[in-house]
């Protein structure tokens, strides 16, 4: 039930739609107090020694990533167990009687709106509570002692403290949202749940840069300098209105470099780790925007949302055909807008996630190796595309080859061994690509 733990991350990679690569597992992240220094002409490029993959790095990675899976599951057992307690006890009914005390104010006939939202609080505290002590061992200790986070007890307990806030305020107004309407429309709630849930997710990745990820990061233009006009050249030529490019101060947080491009409309662009700007060759800095730009130039963030939409329909369908069964068996539940329906509702949809999860992140490591193709076939630049690959393996401690398996059911990205591979292929494919294209694109 709780959320993963890296609050700052997660609530980018709900609204980025997309990434260079996935989420640096447990980067956590904080304090904007370093973020004053707007540099306004760019540090020389770094001359940089080849990037190799880091046999030693790589060992600690697959460790570090065995850790974080092993309290995944953890976390989705004590879920399951609060969500199973709920169910299967009577606690579920007990809670709601309970909190019969809150004034059963009805705005229209069936909504109870206090009392959804005392009963929301209720489950809301109970799983923070019991999920605390995994995330702050999965997205402050963990990541501490691997080198990849960079922040303070302090930081990252206030990174926690406005993700729970945010998640508060959007998870109980999606939860009213609901609830109004089991009450209104029995039948077809659902389907106007869908629709809502398309607006409201639309809007936020609208607003997300300009509005929630201030809350963690702060967001510079890119400054002058020859990293800046080769990614303008790549925006020209890819003939997309890309509305800026970014760079984010990521190393308040962590070690780990990432790049991806955000918000939709007139927020559209493209945002840049400063740990990827200085720890990163002009090359290979140029292959990740053409990445990014990939992603705009295939619409992925439209894509995304609408897939996630229709996924969405398809588990609340699901929750509508389950609570309709359970009402006609168990006679204690009041009807479909009790409250003591959500421990149900939330399980369904639990559990149609990951049931769907594989679905999802086949479809988000297809649209991302379009991209690398997309990168490759508009720069050419094969060797930076394989070096910068590798260096965000060494610095991310990102496992080259997970298990197949794995790789299949949690990789939003394709792996990085799978990329290397396929920028090697297309390196022989193509050998006088490199350089070569730059001159001549
Ligand atoms: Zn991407």
């Amino acid at each position: 039930m709780r959320r993963s733990p890296r609050v700052a991350t997660r609530w980018l990679a709900r609204f980025a739609a997309d990434e260079t690569l996935a989420p640096p597992p447990g980067a956590a992240l904080e304090s904007t107090a370093d973020a004053t220094e707007t540099t306004a002409v760019a540090p020389e490029p770094p001359t940089l020694p080849a990037a190799m993959l880091d046999t030693a790095r790589q060992t600690q990675a697959r460790r570090y990533a065995r850790q974080q899976q092993r309290l995944s599951l953890v976390n989705l057992g004590l879920g399951a167990l609060l969500v199973g307690v709920l169910l299967f006890s009577g606690l579920s009914f007990w809670l709601r009687d309970t909190l019969a005390v809150v004034p059963a104010w009805q705005p229209f006939a069936g909504w109870l709106p206090l009392r959804v939202g005392a009963y929301f609080l209720a489950l809301f505290l109970a799983a923070f509570i019991i999920g605390l002590p995994l995330s702050y061992y999965s997205g402050y200790i963990l990541p501490r002692r691997n080198g990849l986070s960079t922040q303070s007890l302090g930081g990252w307990l206030v990174d926690e403290a406005k993700g729970l806030g945010l998640g508060l305020v959007f998870e109980i107004l999606a939860v009213e949202g609901i609830y109004a309407l089991l009450a209104a429309s029995p039948r077809w709630w659902w389907l106007w749940a869908g629709v809502a849930m398309l607006c409201v997710t639309a809007l936020l990745a609208n607003l997300a840069p300009v509005l929630l990820l201030p809350l963690f990061y702060k967001l510079t233009p890119l400054p002058d300098g020859e990293v800046r006009r080769r990614a303008l050249a790549r925006a020209a030529q890819a003939h997309t209105r890309v509305r800026g490019i970014y760079s984010m101060n990521m190393s308040a947080r962590t070690t780990a470099a990432n790049a991806m491009v955000m918000g939709l409309g007139t927020t559209r662009r493209i945002v840049i780790g400063d740990t990827l700007l200085n720890h990163y060759t002009p090359d290979e800095i140029e292959v990740v925007v053409a990445h990014e730009l990939g992603h705009q130039v295939h619409r992925d963030i439209p894509k995304l949302i609408l897939t996630q939409t229709i996924i969405t329909l398809g588990g609340l369908y699901v929750v509508s055909l389950i609570l309709g069964a359970t009402l006609r068996a168990f006679p204690q539940y009041h009807g479909l807008a009790d409250p003591a329906t959500m421990p149900l509702i939330a399980a369904t949809l639990a559990i149609f996630g990951l049931v769907t999860l594989p679905l999802t992140n086949g479809f988000s490591r297809w649209v991302e190796h379009q991209a690398d193709v997309y990168a490759l076939e508009s720069t050419g630049m094969t060797a930076a595309f394989v070096s910068a690959m590798t260096r965000l393996a060494n610095q991310n401690l990102a496992e080259v080859e997970p298990s197949p398996i794995i790789e299949f059911l949690l990789y939003n990205h394709p792996s990085i061994g799978r990329r290397l591979a396929f920028g090697q292929a297309w390196a022989q494919r193509s050998p006088a690509s490199d350089g070569a294209a730059q001159a001549t694109r």
